[in-house]
């Protein structure tokens, strides 16, 4: 029996162009076709006009990125395979040996690892600022520094940072880009590239924005995947060669799911600051608590800064357990009783999780720096907020 590979391989039907639908199309490819060696020799990918190989775009990770950065206002996106990649993506194209880069407190930790950990070994030097505070990071800038990293709320802890004031201090030194990691505000609470006042080229806000797509462009718990996004097209083409260089890809399947999600990303965003906002209203009620962290609550820290930049507040809150009336096992014995709420990382997807985090040593500034509790952050899904409200009730009277 004759088998027909080379038929299989090279088959004679093509579907015809011009197919339509809702969703855009899933390309996938490592290998991408030339017609021939002329094409060979001028096809561009830089410029999105062409395609040379899959780690240099596909039309459904091209569409995503045009898509992100409409998403955060930007003018480019790049895609990479975390948001914990798109950060080191950041930290290793834009620092040198020699080179200085300045962190918040509250930034998310293992970006503050990459810097302790993988750039120390280049030569690379960090020191953390206090987010609410501009002048502690205008007193932490020196030549060296290149880059500053911002986060809006802080991690864990949900600190809003003064943001315009921290620009404003960035923008006094031309050679300094400022980042974002924008995965809080999902270019849905406030707008990156529009913050401050314009400096003396006309450009205002921050210089790049990170986005852990992980979290409310999936939507779904399922996909891993992160975006650096620019205005600049000097600043994106240095980014876009390290990507290329590093081998950073995404696959076509998990940008279809991102693609999928962003669709709805602002209607699950509104549903899940509405229902933290429930929920939170009812946790400022019991008396297990010393704080409730949430950037809209009038004495959260740096609240005044989030007035001035947000009207949402996207799905976490946490609670801080004083250790003489709450010891650790105690907070844990609460996490443990819960049902709904799923001990889990991450957030943004329908299932509401929550994480105890050890407060010892997790802060040099503000008023949580000395404090030797336990903090509990509750990451808001899409159920009932009631159902939510009466689980934790239901832990907390047994605890
Ligand atoms: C989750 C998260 C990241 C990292 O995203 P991954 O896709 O999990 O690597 C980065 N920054 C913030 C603020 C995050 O919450």
């Amino acid at each position: 029996m004759t088998v027909r590979s080379t038929d299989l391989i090279h088959h004679p039907y093509e579907a015809p162009q011009g197919f339509r639908s809702v969703v855009p199309a899933v390309h996938k490819a490592s290998t991408v076709i030339f017609p021939d060696t002329a094409a060979l020799a001028t096809t561009q990918w830089k410029d999105k006009s062409g395609y040379t190989y899959g780690l240099h775009g596909t039309p459904t990770t091209f569409t995503l990125e045009e898509r992100l950065a409409t998403l955060e206002g930007g003018h480019q996106a790049l895609l990479a395979p975390s948001g914990l990649s798109a950060l080191a993506l950041v930290n290793q194209s834009l620092l040198r040996a020699g080179d200085e880069v300045l962190l918040p407190d509250n930034a998310y930790g293992p970006n503050k690892d990459v810097v302790r950990a993988e750039l120390a070994h280049w030569g690379v030097r960090h020191a953390f600022y206090n987010p609410l505070d501009a002048a502690d990071l205008a007193a932490r800038i020196t030549p060296a520094t290149r880059l500053v990293w911002l986060e809006a709320a802080g991690s864990v802890t949900l600190e809003f940072p003064d943001l315009d004031g921290l620009l404003a201090v960035c923008r006094q030194h031309p050679r300094i880009v400022a980042a974002l990691d924008n995965t809080w505000g999902a270019g849905l609470a406030f707008q990156p590239f529009e913050l401050g006042l314009p400096d003396r080229h006309g450009s205002r806000g921050v210089d790049l924005t990170v986005h852990a797509l992980t979290k409310y462009p999936s939507g779904g718990g399922d996909v891993l995947m992160g975006a650096v996004v620019t205005r600049d097209e000097a600043l994106h083409h240095q980014l876009k060669m390290s990507h290329m260089r590093f081998g950073l890809g995404v696959s076509g399947n998990d940008a279809e799911f991102i693609l999928k999600g962003l669709s709805s990303i602002h209607v699950r965003y509104a549903a899940h600051d509405a229902a933290t906002r429930h929920v939170t209203a009812w946790l400022l009620q019991q008396t297990a608590f010393s704080q409730v962290l949430h950037p809209a609550l009038p004495d959260a820290p740096g609240h005044a800064h989030w007035l001035r930049h947000c009207r949402s507040a996207a799905g976490l809150v946490s609670m801080v357990f004083e250790a003489d009336d709450w010891p650790q096992s105690r907070v844990h014995a609460f996490v443990d009783r819960l049902r709904l709420f799923k001990i889990g990382y991450s957030w943004g997807g329908p299932m509401s999780l929550v994480m105890p985090y050890g407060l010892t040593g997790m802060r040099q500034f503000g008023a949580l720096a000395d404090h030797t509790g336990t903090l509990v952050r509750l990451s808001i899904g899409l159920e009932q907020p009631d159902d939510l409200i009466a689980d934790l009730s239901q832990a907390l009277a047994l605890s």
